[in-house]
């Protein structure tokens, strides 16, 4: 089969691999459509240590099921699915509990690390246990289908994000993850979202994606701006989705006392906290990190069109053009959200 194949940092090729061998718990997906994930961009230089090469990539997928193993449950030859891009045991105390993003033996789908190599969708095929795949409806396309993981991520956030009817929640950062968090704070009964960032562009699309008002945080103070919104208490709750110093302090300052800063973004390793201010207003500060089985209500929010993702898609490239594609989202050409790749 064609893969894309990382051959060594910086140098992605399409070649011809062995079609995937399943075990019995397994089946073989015929990939349609995959989103290139900012990790996948960021790994290939080497500097994240998660695409050790040679190594195909590729987490975000939906296709076709061309093969069912033995013991694979309900599944058969045709069906339409997604797959969680997690590979969770289903054994340890975590996944017994539900929290199989927490899993002790977690692996993620086109990721080589040392501790393991999995070969993603960035190919025609392959292969993932049956118990992570789930049912698409003919309603969702593969490429709207290929961006659930996504938007998994943004509404793992806000479920983790305490809610009172009337309340009003802020999306710091209006990237695609923001963007999706944006609606999934609407879908989920916030009142009122408001949007900040740095990007009037961007801001544009949150306001496009339900967020009003919307705050440049570089021409406004956006913190005092969302107090006189909120008769001076702040925001209930707060939804980060950059992951730095500066849009965390915003958001800490944004938030009301006891109120909540849902942590989604983890661009930088460490950041300088305003720790009295956290302490003394007593906010609660909430990671947020991948999903742990929201996909079936993700794909229900994207069938209703609670959820769109038809305006972050940029492009769908087949697998001949995907390296260039990586080339230009690694140089952070402007206005480029996601990419998906149809194999
Ligand atoms: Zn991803
Ligand atoms: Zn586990």
């Amino acid at each position: 089969m064609k893969a894309l194949l990382l051959t060594e940092y910086m140098h992605l090729e399409l070649t011809d691999v062995a079609v995937p061998a399943i075990g019995p718990r397994d089946v073989l997906i015929r990939v349609r459509s995959c989103g290139i994930c900012g990790s996948d961009v960021h790994g290939i230089d080497g500097s994240t240590g998660r695409r050790i090469p040679p190594v195909v990539m590729g987490h975000e997928a939906a296709g076709v099921i061309a093969e069912v193993g033995s013991d694979a449950g309900d599944w058969r030859p045709g069906d339409r699915v997604t797959f969680d891009s997690t590979i969770s045991c289903g054994e340890c105390a975590f996944c017994r509990t539900g929290d199989i993003n927490l899993c002790d033996n977690r692996q993620v789908l086109g990721v080589s690390c040392g501790d393991y190599r999995r070969n993603g969708a960035f190919a025609e095929y392959v292969a993932v246990p049956a118990r992570i795949l789930y049912r698409l409806p003919d309603s969702l396309s593969f490429d709207h289908a290929a961006m659930i993981e996504a938007v998994s991520v943004a509404v793992h956030a806000v479920n983790l994000t305490p809610i009172a009817p009337g309340d009003t929640a802020v999306v710091v950062g209006c990237g695609m993850i923001g963007q999706l968090t944006i609606q999934a704070a609407k879908a989920a009964g916030f009142a009122t979202v408001i949007g900040v960032d740095v990007d009037d562009a961007r801001l544009e699309v949150a306001r496009a994606a339900g967020a009003d008002p919307v705050l440049n945080s570089r021409t406004c103070d956006a913190p005092a701006e969302i107090r006189a919104l909120t008769n001076g208490r702040g925001a209930d709750a707060v939804l980060e989705a950059v992951g730095m110093t500066a849009p965390i302090q915003t958001a800490i300052a944004a938030v009301r006392k006891g109120g909540t800063v849902t942590l989604i973004g983890n661009f930088s390793g460490q950041i300088e906290l305003p720790l009295q201010q956290v302490v003394t207003r007593q906010i609660r500060l909430q990671g947020s990190c991948a999903s742990a089985g929201e996909y079936p209500k993700c794909i229900e929010l994207m069938a209703s069109g609670k959820i769109r993702v038809d305006n972050l898609i940029s492009a769908c490239t087949p697998l001949e053009d995907a390296a260039s594609w990586f080339d230009r989202l690694y140089r952070h050409e402007a206005n480029l959200m996601k990419v998906i790749v149809q194999p």
